[in-house]
């Protein structure tokens, strides 16, 4: 799994510089039980560390997910005689047929590159450097630091940009396009199939991996979902609202599918991920897109987007490599 993300960001590292040197990327596990994830960033080497209780809980939830065949049903049916798992109860794994097996393990993989590429983020784009710079602490994911250096504005533009980073780096390593990198933003050309099946079906997969990532940390909040106030993380309605909405303006900036058609897609899997949580938790999650959502997350979005354009010029110094998102738009 781990072998998986370091050579999808093997390209970026190459070209990444810490202070004048070759950068140096490890990924490791640690054995702590909590969901959580860090970005670490000592004199030499990068680290990014995922707790082996994320890894646990999102193994576990994809196999309860894949074991009612009416999830995901274009993954075939699952043969095996047992009854499909819920997560409260029931922590033991689920036999799965082979395809459904298979489709799990992508669904897995798939979260782990998100939670990884979004850490990888705080460390390519200077995040970790300038925390640790302004604050004397590193970066670290959930737990929420007060601190007088770093506003909570602060760190939630941070998190903002990571989530963006990694929604991108996602549909990228996914869909394999041919990139061209002349133009900004670059343009994509879809390949149409590639070994995790067609632009559809990964398209959905990306939209709903996303969506369930965060709705399993907005189940884990101990804050309000819809209150930007003294937290560290932007709060989840808006981290769903603008880490799905990335999923179409992508596709709308850089392929030939357009607004609609990406949109069309991306809510493909936005449906099926609240379909499915609904099955094994017995709540439904609100869509990204929920009407009340939409202008509380657009205001919270300007207020980070002025805040970048304060940040950027000490991150892009900072920064191991590549470009940061423009101030300007
Ligand atoms: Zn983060």
């Amino acid at each position: 799994m781990l072998a998986v993300a370091k050579a999808m960001l093997a390209p970026l590292v190459e070209k990444g510089v810490k202070n004048g040197k070759p950068m140096e990327l490890e990924i490791g596990i640690i054995a702590n039980t909590d969901f959580n994830a860090f970005a670490y960033t000592g004199y030499e080497v990068d680290l990014i560390a995922i707790n082996i209780g994320a890894i646990n809980r999102i193994i576990h939830f994809y196999r309860c997910i894949f074991s009612h065949n009416e999830n995901w049903p274009e993954y075939g049916e699952n043969h095996t005689d047992q009854v499909p798992l819920f997560v409260q109860s029931d922590t033991t794994s689920p036999l799965l047929s082979l395809q459904r097996e298979q489709s799990s393990h992508t669904f897995i993989q798939t979260s782990v590159l998100y939670m990884i590429f979004h850490e990888f983020a705080h460390i390519y784009n200077g995040h970790a450097d300038w925390v640790y710079r302004v604050s004397g602490h590193p970066l670290q994911e959930i737990f929420e630091r007060q601190s007088e250096e770093v506003s909570f504005e602060d760190w939630q533009t941070l998190e903002w940009d990571a989530d963006q980073f990694a929604v991108y780096q996602l549909l990228v390593q996914t869909l394999t396009p041919e990139v061209d990198f002349s133009t900004r933003p670059t343009k994509w050309r879809l390949l149409n199939n590639n070994a995790l099946g067609d632009t559809k079906s990964i398209v959905k997969l990306v939209s709903s991996v996303v969506l369930t990532c965060h709705f399993i940390m907005a189940a884990l909040d101990n804050n309000p979902i819809n209150n930007a106030n003294g937290r560290r993380h932007p709060p989840e309605y808006a981290r769903q609202y603008y880490a799905f909405g990335a999923i179409p303006l992508n596709l709308d900036a850089r392929t030939e599918l357009g607004w609609d058609t990406g949109n069309e897609l991306a809510n493909a899997g936005a449906i099926e991920a609240i379909k499915a949580w609904a099955r094994i938790f017995q709540v439904s999650p609100v869509h990204p897109f929920y009407e009340d959502n939409i202008d509380f997350s657009a205001d919270l979005i300007s207020i980070y987007i002025k805040r970048w354009r304060k940040l950027y010029p000490a991150l892009n110094k900072l920064k191991r490599g590549g470009e940061l998102a423009s101030p300007q738009n």
